[in-house]
Order: structure tokens, then C-alpha cells, then sequence
């Protein structure tokens, strides 16, 4: 099977490129690394940072390399005391916080044609779970909020949290499902946790982004091996 694996920071995926031989392709802007892995073609690549930038390459994945299954892997912020900063979290569904044309009396969140949120592969997500559950890993589930902005504020961190009954944070998660879901391609959301997203959440993002980023990246490597 074609499968992607799609991280918006080279830490994200460097854990692949180190454990798997891989070729390298370039293609607008993105590089992507091709590599055969437990008896699958991966194509691994990091989005850059954000919406749009996790849409582009999203689009790439599917369009031009075709693949079957889009794996996300990377870090995020808690909005709930139950997630704490290390732990492993696959979304249920994801919405975007900072889309709001709530002035016309729409919910924000909500544009005419599509759903506020979007759901994610119930198969690809019991294979984590099995996974989990093998390896006597905690994997937990929840749903993930997507926006342009690094959450790092108490209010507007509760906010997200009631407003979509929210459990993490991110900047490119719901804009990848909105893409998986219109080309119908399935699609799974890993997360590991960086931070608590409120005041002054950036410290403690820099201390520990690189290792939520691998715990989250050596988990879809082992799962790969189930799918
Ligand atoms: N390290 C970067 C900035 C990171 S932005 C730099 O200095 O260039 C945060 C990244 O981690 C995004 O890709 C986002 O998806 C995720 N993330 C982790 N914690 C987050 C939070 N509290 N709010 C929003 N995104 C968060």
C-alpha cells in the first residue's frame, strides 16, 4: 500500500529519514522522501508549518504520489488537565478555531459546505489502538483543534476548549482531514504533547518538542508495521 507520512517540522519525520533508507524527490517547495518499510512504499515529507502549508503538501501526497492512507505525526498543545505534556493522542475529529464567519450568524468554525468538523479513519484509529495495546503503550483519543497561531494564553485556550470541546491544539491537523475527506482518502492524526497551550506554553514547547515529536513519529512507525 501507498501510504503517507506527514509531519509539519523536519522533527516531526526526522525519526523516519534515521531509522529508514530512503530516496529523495523534490517537488514545489516540498522535499519527499520515498522509502519501502514492512512490505508498503512510504512518502514522507514535512508540511512547514500551518493550514496551508499542511494542505499543499496533503494535495501533493495524493495528486501526484498517489498514496492510499495519510499518516500524521507530530506535536501539539493540551487544552484539558487529563493530557499531559509527553503523552500520545490520536484525534477523533478536528475542527478549525480560527475559521469564524460567525458575523452572518453561522457557528464559528462553520463555512456553507462543509461540516465544522471532520472525522477521522475509525480503522486506521483502532489499528492505533491494537498498537497501543500491544506495545503496553498509553495512547489516548480526543478531539484537536487546528488554527494559524501558536496557543500560548490562558482565556483564549479555554476558549477553544468550549467553544469545540477540545482536547489539544495544533496548526495543521483540520486542514489535512478536510483534505484527506474531500479526495475520500483515510487518514489518521497523531499527536504527542509539547506543551499545556497556556501562559507562556512556549517554554515548556521548546524543552520538549523534540521529544513528543519522536514519541509521536516512533509510534506510527510501529503501527505502520499492523496496517
Ligand atoms: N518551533 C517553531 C514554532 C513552532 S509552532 C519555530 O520556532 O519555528 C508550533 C508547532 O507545533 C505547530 O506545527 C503546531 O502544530 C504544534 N503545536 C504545539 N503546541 C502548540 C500550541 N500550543 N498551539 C498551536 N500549535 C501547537
Amino acid at each position: 500500500m501507498k501510504i503517507a507520512i506527514l509531519g509539519a517540522m523536519p522533527e516531526e519525520i526526522d525519526p523516519f529519514i534515521v531509522e529508514i533508507p530512503t530516496q529523495i524527490d523534490y517537488y514545489a517547495g516540498n522535499k519527499f522522501y520515498k522509502a519501502e518499510f514492512a512490505g508498503h512504499e512510504l512518502f514522507i515529507a514535512y508540511s512547514k508549518i500551518g493550514k496551508v502549508n499542511a494542505a499543499i503538501t496533503a494535495t501533493l501526497l495524493i495528486e501526484k504520489f498517489k498514496v492510499e492512507a495519510l499518516l500524521f505525526t507530530g506535536v501539539a498543545g493540551a487544552l484539558k488537565d487529563n493530557f499531559k505534556i509527553g503523552e500520545l493522542l490520536y484525534a477523533t475529529k478536528l475542527a478549525q478555531h480560527d475559521l469564524d464567519i460567525s458575523a452572518f450568524g453561522h457557528p464559528v468554525g462553520y463555512v456553507p459546505g462543509n461540516e465544522i468538523f471532520v472525522n477521522t479513519s475509525k480503522k486506521l484509529n483502532k489499528i492505533a489502538v491494537k498498537t497501543a495495546k500491544d506495545l503496553g503503550l498509553t495512547l489516548k483519543s480526543g478531539v484537536i483543534a487546528s488554527g494559524d497561531q501558536f496557543i500560548c494564553d490562558d482565556d483564549k485556550k479555554a476558549w477553544i476548549a468550549k467553544t469545540f470541546g477540545a482536547d489539544a491544539v495544533e496548526m495543521e491537523g483540520a486542514s489535512v482531514a478536510q483534505v484527506c475527506s474531500a479526495f475520500k482518502v483515510p487518514f489518521f492524526i497523531m499527536r504527542a504533547i509539547s506543551d499545556v497551550a497556556g501562559h507562556k506554553a512556549e517554554i515548556d514547547y521548546d524543552e520538549f518538542m523534540e521529544n513528543s515529536a519522536k514519541t509521536s513519529a516512533d509510534f506510527v512507525l510501529k503501527m505502520i508495521e499492523k496496517i
